[in-house]
């Protein structure tokens, strides 16, 4: 399976030819090549952009919002092909791309479809001085997109849908882990009536198609989703360039549990938390702190739990977490849990690789628990990003949010407890640009999404990515 770029309206090879591996983690087989697009790709691609813009920037609200909807229903309706595609390309279960990863993608369309006709500008009377302000929200122009290999379409789509809705032109880029699911993404906007130009989808690897994204002068913005490491190098480089930045990078989120709390459902949720997709959500708890008194209890509750996950065939249904993303992926997760000893941890469950019948080469780690002594240690300190917890008593409130904001990162905390002015004092306290309380993963696309610290720079969703995507002009006219 060839995957090519989407410049323009139409399928096209890389200028230069090069190409990329494409790997499917369930069996660790090369199954197709994607573009290791250059920087005259991207000039392609700002070119058709640039061209687009006059016409999609002045095309009236309603047939914009028209044409996202467009594009929801047409993800809807091809549910069961981008799930299966984007199983075989990420090693998540179908199941979860089905639920998950697909569906949202198209509230993605679908929400901010509606959100632009809600959008509005901002007028102030100078009263007194004969005048008045009105303030344009222009769109920036050409724009790009960078995003992450573990919801591929759903995080592509989070930036793409507010980019275009607001008037801009899109130079988007996937993980060139996870490519599959952008390239079918083009043919659904081309059925949909988007114009030719408006979103160029371009492949390739972060240091040379990334890089010319970063470096391109004449694209204004960059949204990007990614790793910390990855969100500092692209502020070296488009900060002096003076682009608008947006950056959702990793985490290390705390989940913190109180005896208080409806014990039942912290316990399934908190399965869920650790271990969805592999452990592979930036959102997921991956340093669980338990209150001392119920310590025991849940230790053992939690293992008995996690030893009946299902790891196996992401294509099969039963599967209740699939393959890792890719071997270097799992060769780093597996060194993690190699230094529990080192670190000061016991192993509680899991640990190990595993070997799926018929698909040997797979990319299969258990789900791991290690109990670890201090907060302090690498493994709770390093975002792992896999399904790898740990977890530690605390003895109080004081202690608990003193670990939990022991950190470098910042971006999302779940905290169980029905103890109302305890929930009030904590989430007021806690460094995190989100906090679920007795729930997790729960979203409402109104809500400002992102992270504090090293966890990024600005918020997506609702109005505050429609602002990202625009820039303001104030006009004072006196009377
Ligand atoms: P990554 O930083 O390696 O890559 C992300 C994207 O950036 C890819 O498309 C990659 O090709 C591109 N890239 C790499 N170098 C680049 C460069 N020099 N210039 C431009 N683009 C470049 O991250 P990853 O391994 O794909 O994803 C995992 C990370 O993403 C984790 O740290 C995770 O926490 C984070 N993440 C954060 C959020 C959030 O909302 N905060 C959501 C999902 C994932």
């Amino acid at each position: 399976m060839t995957i090519q770029n989407f410049i323009n309206g139409e399928y096209i090879n890389p200028v230069d030819n090069n190409w990329i591996d494409n790997y499917c983690p369930a069996n660790g087989e090369v199954y197709g090549k994607i573009p290791d697009s250059s920087s005259k790709d991207i000039e392609t691609a700002v070119d058709a952009a640039e061209k687009a813009f006059k016409q999609w920037s002045n095309t009236n609200i309603d047939e914009r919002s028209a044409i996202l909807l467009k594009i929801a229903d047409r993800i809807e309706s091809q549910i069961d092909l981008l799930a299966k595609a984007e199983s075989k390309d990420n090693g998540k279960p179908v199941n979860l791309a089905k639920s998950v990863d697909i569906p949202r993608a198209a509230s993605n369309f679908r929400f901010f479809g509606h959100a632009i006709t809600q959008f509005a500008s901002e007028s102030h009377e100078s009263i007194g001085q004969n005048a008045i302000n009105y303030t344009l929200r222009q769109p920036l122009g050409v724009v790009g997109c960078i995003s992450p290999w573990n919801l591929p379409l759903y995080l592509f789509t989070w930036k793409i849908a507010p980019a275009i809705a607001t008037g801009n032109c899109v130079i988007a880029k996937p993980s060139e882990v996870t490519p599959m699911t952008a390239y079918l993404l083009g043919e659904i906007c081309n059925k949909a009536g988007l114009p030719k130009g408006v979103l160029n989808i371009v492949h390739g690897k972060g240091s040379s198609t990334g890089q010319a994204i970063i470096e391109h002068s004449q694209i204004k913005a960059i949204s990007f989703t990614g790793g910390t490491k990855t969100g500092a190098h692209i502020a070296s480089v488009a900060a002096p360039k003076f682009k608008k930045l947006s950056l959702e990078l990793g985490g290390k989120n705390p989940n913190i549990i109180f005896a208080d709390c409806d014990y039942d459902e912290m316990l399934s949720t908190t399965v869920r938390s650790s271990f969805s997709n592999q452990g592979q959500i930036c959102l997921c708890g991956s340093r669980i702190f338990i209150e001392e008194r119920i310590y025991e209890k849940f230790k053992a509750d939690f293992i008995q739990k996690v030893s009946q996950l299902k790891v196996g065939d992401p294509a099969d249904s039963n599967s209740d977490l699939g393959a890792l993303v890719s071997k270097e992926h799992l060769d780093k997760v597996i060194t993690y849990i190699a230094s529990a000893d080192k670190e000061g941890g016991s192993i509680l469950y899991g640990g190990e690789k595993i070997t799926v019948s018929g698909l040997e080469d797979g990319y299969y780690l258990n789900p791991t628990i290690i109990e670890v002594e201090s907060n302090s240690c690498k493994l709770n300190q390093e975002e792992i990003f896999g399904p790898v917890v740990t977890i530690m008593p605390f003895k109080n409130e004081d202690e608990v949010l003193k670990m939990a904001n022991d950190t470098i990162y910042g971006l999302s905390t779940t905290l169980w407890t029905n103890d109302l002015k305890r929930t009030m004092r904590m989430t007021k306290a806690l460094q995190s640009g989100i906090v679920w309380v007795n729930t997790w993963m729960m979203r409402d696309l109104r809500t400002p999404f992102g992270g504090v610290k090293n966890s990024g720079v600005g918020r997506e969703g609702g109005f505050e990515a429609l602002r990202f995507f625009t820039e303001t002009k104030n006009v004072c006219i006196k009377y």
